[in-house]
C-alpha cells in the first residue's frame, strides 16, 4: 500500500465492536491505522452493553432454576443472592474484555488514543486532552449511539441503561420507562432478581416490530411472573423524596409509581454531538444519523461511517460486518456490501424471544399470499413447574414458492436455536426442506420440523 502524505491511512472515531473491528483488518491490509475512544476500548456491546446484560440474565435465571430444582427433587433452602457479589464479577469481566480488545489493537499495530477526537476537516481531528492534530487519508466514523433521555421534571434522578450495571444495592422497586429491547430485557432481570417491577410505555405495546404473537405471549408470561405494565402512559414527572425514594407521575390517569430506581430506556440516538461534522460539510439526517452510501462514505469523500450512528440496523454484528466489509473495500481490494436480508435478531428476556425474516402481518403486506405454520407447546423441562409457560413458534412461507420466509420464537433458548434456523432462512430453504428434516427427540427445536 502506497504511504500517504498524512499521518495515517485510516483514522477510526469510536473503538467498539464496528471501530474495532475496522481498525484491525485495515491495519491487516497494510493501512496506518489510529483510533481514538473516549471511554473505555471495546465499546457499548461490551463495556455496557450486550455482554454484560447477558451475565445479568444468567445469573437472574437461576432463580428460575432453583425453582425448577426443587420441583426435580432437589432441596435448595438457604439459597440467597449477594448482588455487589455479582455486581462485582460482571465489572471484572467487562475489564478482561477491555483488556482484550486493547491488545487486539495492539498486536496489530492499530495506534490507539484514549482521548476524545473531533473532526475540524475532510482529513483531519483534534485529540481534545492533547490538543494535538492529527491526519489521515480516511477517516471512519464508529461512535455508536447513545440511550436517549427525553425531558420531563426529574429525568436527573433516572438513570439509563449506562448506569444500571453500577447499582450500589439491588433496588427493590424498580420503575422501566420504555417497552422495546432494554426495557423487556433488564424487566426480566431485575424480576427475577425479586424487585418489584412496573414497566411504563408511551404506546400501548411492548417490543414493536416484532411478531405479534410473540409479543402478546410474552406480556401474558411475565405479567403472571408478577411485572406491572402501565401503558398509554408517558411520564410527566419523577419526584424524589427525603429518604432518596422517588414518585413516578404518568400521564394515564393513574396513581404514581413508588420507586428506588427509575430506568430509562427510551431508544438510542445516535453519538453525533460535538463530532465536528460541519468541519467536512456533513449534514445529519432526519433521525440524527449520518447518512451513508453502500460503501459507509458520507456525503464527504474522505468520511466514512459504520454502525449505530449511521442508524441502520442497531445491532453489534451489523456494525461489525460493517466495520470489516469497509476496512476490506477500502484498503484490502475486496469490495464488498453488507447484506441486511434475514437478520436474526433476539430480545433476551424471560423467556427470550427470536426472529429472523418478516413477521407475519409483515409478509402479508410484501409478499400477499403467505401460508403460516405455528407450534405451541409446553417444554418438557417446565412439566413439573406449577407455572403454565408454554413456548410457541411460528414459521412464515411464501404460498408460492414454498421458501420459509420468517422464523419466530418465545420459549427457553429462543436465540440459541434461532441462530441456527437462520441458516435455513438466509439460504432459501423451503418448508418442504423443513418437513423432510428428522425431528431431534426430545427437543424444544424439533417443534421446527414438526409443524404441519
Ligand atoms: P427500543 O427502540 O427497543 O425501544 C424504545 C422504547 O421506548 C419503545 O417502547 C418506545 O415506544 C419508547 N420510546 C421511544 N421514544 C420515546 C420517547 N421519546 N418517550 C417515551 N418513550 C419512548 O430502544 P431501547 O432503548 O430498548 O434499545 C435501543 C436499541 O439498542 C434497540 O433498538 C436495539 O437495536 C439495541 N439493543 C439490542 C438488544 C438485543 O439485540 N438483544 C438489546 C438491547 C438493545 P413505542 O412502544 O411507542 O415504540
Amino acid at each position: 500500500m502506497p504511504q500517504s502524505a498524512f499521518d495515517y491511512d485510516l483514522f477510526v472515531i469510536g473503538a467498539g465492536s464496528g471501530g474495532v473491528r475496522a481498525s484491525r483488518i485495515a491495519a491487516g491490509h497494510g493501512a496506518r491505522v489510529a483510533v481514538a475512544e473516549e471511554f473505555r476500548i471495546g465499546g457499548t456491546c461490551v463495556i455496557r452493553g450486550c455482554v454484560p446484560k447477558k451475565l445479568l440474565v444468567y445469573a437472574s435465571q437461576f432463580a428460575d432454576d432453583l425453582g425448577h430444582a426443587a420441583d426435580y427433587g432437589w432441596t435448595v433452602e438457604g439459597a440467597r443472592f449477594d448482588w455487589p457479589k455479582l455486581r462485582d464479577a460482571v465489572a471484572r469481566d467487562v475489564d478482561r474484555l477491555n483488556a482484550a480488545y486493547t491488545r487486539t489493537l495492539e498486536s496489530n499495530k492499530v495506534t490507539h488514543f484514549l482521548d476524545r477526537a473531533e473532526i475540524v476537516g475532510p482529513n483531519s481531528v483534534r485529540l481534545k486532552a492533547s490538543g494535538e492534530t492529527v491526519t489521515a487519508a480516511k477517516i471512519l466514523i464508529a461512535t455508536g449511539a447513545w440511550p436517549v433521555m427525553p425531558e420531563f421534571p426529574g429525568a436527573e434522578h433516572c438513570i439509563t441503561s449506562n448506569e444500571v450495571f453500577h447499582l450500589e444495592t439491588l433496588p427493590a422497586r424498580v420503575v422501566i420507562a420504555g417497552a422495546g429491547y432494554i426495557a423487556m430485557e433488564f424487566a426480566g432481570i431485575f424480576n427475577a432478581l425479586g424487585c418489584a417491577v412496573t414497566v411504563v410505555n408511551r404506546s400501548d405495546t411492548i417490543l414493536r416490530g416484532y411478531d405479534i404473537d410473540l409479543r402478546e405471549r410474552l406480556l401474558a408470561i411475565t405479567r403472571a411472573r408478577g411485572i406491572a405494565y402501565r401503558f398509554d402512559a408517558p411520564f410527566d414527572r419523577v419526584e424524589k423524596g427525603e429518604d432518596s425514594s422517588l414518585l413516578v407521575h404518568v400521564t394515564d390517569g393513574g396513581a404514581p409509581i413508588a420507586a428506588d430506581v427509575v430506568l430509562v430506556a427510551t431508544g438510542r440516538r445516535p453519538n453525533t454531538a460535538g463530532l465536528g461534522l460541519e468541519n467536512a460539510g456533513i449534514a445529519l439526517g432526519t433521525r440524527g444519523e449520518i447518512p451513508v452510501d453502500a460503501d459507509g462514505r458520507t456525503s464527504c469523500p474522505s468520511v466514512f461511517a459504520v454502525g449505530d450512528v449511521t442508524d441502520r440496523v442497531q445491532l453489534t454484528p451489523i456494525a461489525i460486518r460493517e466495520g470489516h466489509a469497509f476496512s476490506d473495500t477500502q484498503f484490502g481490494g475486496k469490495p464488498g456490501a453488507v447484506s441486511y436480508e434475514a437478520i436474526p435478531s433476539a430480545v433476551f428476556s424471560q423467556p427470550p424471544l427470536a426472529s429472523v425474516g418478516p413477521t407475519e402481518a409483515e409478509a402479508r403486506a410484501t409478499h400477499g399470499d403467505i401460508r403460516i405454520f405455528t407450534s405451541d407447546f409446553r417444554p418438557m423441562k417446565n412439566i413439573f413447574s406449577e407455572r403454565i409457560e408454554r413456548g410457541f413458534y411460528k414459521l412464515v412461507v411464501d404460498a408460492a414458492t414454498d421458501r420459509v420466509l420468517g422464523i419466530h420464537m418465545i420459549g427457553p433458548d429462543a436465540p440459541e436455536v434461532l441462530q441456527a434456523a437462520a441458516i435455513a432462512v438466509k439460504a432459501g430453504l423451503t418448508k418442504a426442506d423443513f418437513d423432510a428434516t428428522v425431528a431431534l427427540h426430545p427437543s424444544m427445536a424439533e417443534e421446527l420440523v414438526l409443524m404441519r
